[in-house]
């Protein structure tokens, strides 16, 4: 009975959750600064407001974090996680209506972040609001704001998991994309990474005279190439996987602009071979200079049940197949890479079934290329996360971030809903 109450009553919440995404979009919680205190208190006052027990959590007084409690009548604690950092804005010339305007039109709420999550956060504060109001639940219910997600929740899930302040059963994780009523969706987990550095030394010299020095940036330039062979080391993954990787390269193919067929055929490889890409470069102090010291930054994702060592491995290898000497590889690659979820778990039946209910179709299980706080608190508390949310395909970390409305109505449903129907 009471699971229909309160989806009906989020169903009804269209201008609330508009207007409070736009509201939390109207504050630059942009990095480097990544401040959370104006968000925060936005938060906090809507929960006061209401009468909904909360607490803020900071380490990093410029960097807080907001849970709201409600209280069930059992034992079991259902949480929710989204985090209310944004990654910077860019150009301000680049977006149709301001960065930070929150603007609501055509539907959508716009501005850095909307999509990338305080859409979902929004959707988390509403459903937060009709569970207190309504009482009678079983299961205690925890919506944690975080901050500093976009660069590895340092202040924020990450911390708030090891120093034990985030305890529960199952974890929702509202940075998702849902993929609304068309193509609900559900993330079992996502992927990991094996960063790699590459340092080149060599001897500096006059400009004018390069064969006195040895050039690092020539050193550099050569073993790049050797880096990205990585992009055809085929991972070998657990077997439960290949479904839900199936439906997410389908997934992908819907909802992401895949124009040309190399950029199908990377989506086709995407969870069967690490993808790779050199972003960024260092190197060089001056024209007239030969440069004794160069460096680049790979970013190399792995699916989660990958392993992540033999990648380490195969990369040793293909730098010592370079033959450049004076070039270091140094990689970060633990025994596991991101995490995930059985798709035949209780959490993850429960959800999908939540989900069917709402959206009235049956969601995909998909893993996501990028991380969440999910990593965080699944490394230090075990707790299971699964995400579903309101982000809208290829908007996120882009200029005219947006975020439909109605999706933000169908995540609030869901969250409130599924502190009905999960029964452990
Ligand atoms: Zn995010």
């Amino acid at each position: 009975m009471s699971f229909e109450k309160v989806v009906k009553e989020a169903s009804e919440t269209y201008d609330e959750v508009a207007e409070l995404c736009s509201g939390l979009t109207k504050f630059n919680s942009a990095h480097p600064d990544g401040s959370t205190v104006e968000c925060v208190s936005y938060i906090k006052k809507y929960l006061d407001k209401h009468g909904i027990e909360n607490e803020v959590h900071a380490r990093d007084p410029n960097k807080p974090n907001i849970v709201a409690k409600i209280n069930g009548s059992g034992v079991r604690t259902i949480l929710w996680a989204g985090h209310l950092d944004v990654v910077p804005e860019g150009g301000h010339d680049a977006w149709r209506f301001g960065p930070f305007s929150g603007e609501i039109a055509e539907g959508h709420v716009w501005g850095r972040g909307t999509s990338d999550m305080k859409g979902a956060c929004a959707a988390g504060m509403v459903a937060a609001r009709i569970l207190n109001e309504n009482g009678g639940l079983e299961n205690n219910v925890e919506f944690w704001f975080t901050s500093d997600e976009e660069i590895g929740g340092i202040e924020g899930a990450r911390w708030l998991a090891e120093s034990g302040r985030i305890k529960g059963e199952v974890c929702i994780i509202g940075d998702s994309l849902g993929g609304g009523t068309e193509s609900p969706g559900i993330d079992l987990g996502c992927k990991g990474g094996a960063g790699t550095r590459l340092i080149a030394r060599g001897k500096t010299a006059h400009g004018s005279t390069p064969y006195l020095g040895d050039n690092a940036i020539d050193k550099l330039l050569k073993v790049i190439p050797y880096v990205m062979k990585i992009g055809d080391f085929k991972l070998e993954l657990p077997p439960e996987l290949a479904k839900p990787i199936k439906t997410t390269i389908d997934f992908y193919k819907e909802n992401q602009d895949l124009d040309t067929p190399e950029k199908i055929k990377a989506v086709d490889r995407l969870f069967d071979y690490p993808s790779v890409t050199c972003n960024m470069f260092n190197a060089g102090i001056k024209s007239n200079v030969v440069p004794d010291f160069a460096e680049c930054v790979f970013d190399i994702r792995l699916t989660p049940g990958s392993k992540p060592l033999e990648v380490k491995a195969r990369i040793e290898e293909l730098v010592a197949e370079a033959n450049v000497p004076g070039v270091e590889a140094i990689i970060r690659a633990g025994e596991t890479a991101g995490y995930y979820e059985s798709p035949d778990s209780n959490f993850a039946k429960q959800l999908e079934t939540t989900v069917e209910k709402i959206a009235g179709k049956k969601p995909i299980f998909k893993i996501l290329t990028g991380g969440t706080d999910a990593v965080a608190i699944k490394k230090f508390t075990g707790i299971p996360c699964l995400g579903y949310g309101p982000i809208l395909g290829g908007t996120a970390h882009q200029p005219d971030e947006k975020v439909r409305i109605s999706d933000m109505v169908l995540s609030a449903k869901v969250y409130a809903g599924f502190a009905y129907a999960y029964k452990g």
